[in-house]
């Protein structure tokens, strides 16, 4: 998407949602030449992201399967619907412009980074059931990080 203002190709999203009728994606942009920031509306493509599982087997990205997932683990933390539903769009954008395949491991580890930004106990239990940690120390290692800074 080109900056409006500056032409340059190289602009970040800063905020994405559905418009009302659900047939388009609201989004604010900012450019990272100029930092302009405009409003696009762009049509809502059928997210046609295929997940490739561990085992190798394939299935279509679902985002209310994984909005679950992530919802469970934010169980009385201070995190709003609007931020889970911003903070999907963004990883979704940046998964189906890597290929039309993205693994679940990929996803795993990309809504972790995510959410260690946001809640620190959210992306704990999130990781502590998608992150296969190696072995009991691992996991505590982790823990420690977080909880003892
Ligand atoms: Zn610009």
């Amino acid at each position: 998407m080109r900056c409006s203002r500056c032409k340059s190709q190289d602009t970040s999203v800063i905020d994405s949602r559905l418009t009302e009728e659900g047939r388009s994606v609201r989004r604010r942009r900012e450019c990272t030449n100029c930092h302009y920031r405009f409003t696009t509306f762009e049509r809502q493509e059928m997210t046609s992201l295929i997940v490739v599982k561990r085992d190798g087997t394939r299935e279509p990205y679902a985002r209310p399967k994984l909005e679950r997932g992530i919802w469970l683990s934010c169980t009385k933390r201070p995190v709003t619907r609007e931020q889970l539903d911003s903070l999907l769009s963004r990883l979704e954008e940046e998964w189906a412009a890597e290929g039309q395949e993205v693994t679940s491991a990929k996803i795993g580890e990309s809504v972790m980074l995510e959410l260690k930004k946001l809640d620190s106990v959210a992306y704990i239990r999130f990781a502590s059931v998608h992150r296969e940690f190696k072995d009991v120390e691992e996991f505590k290692e982790e823990l420690g990080k977080i909880f003892h800074k």
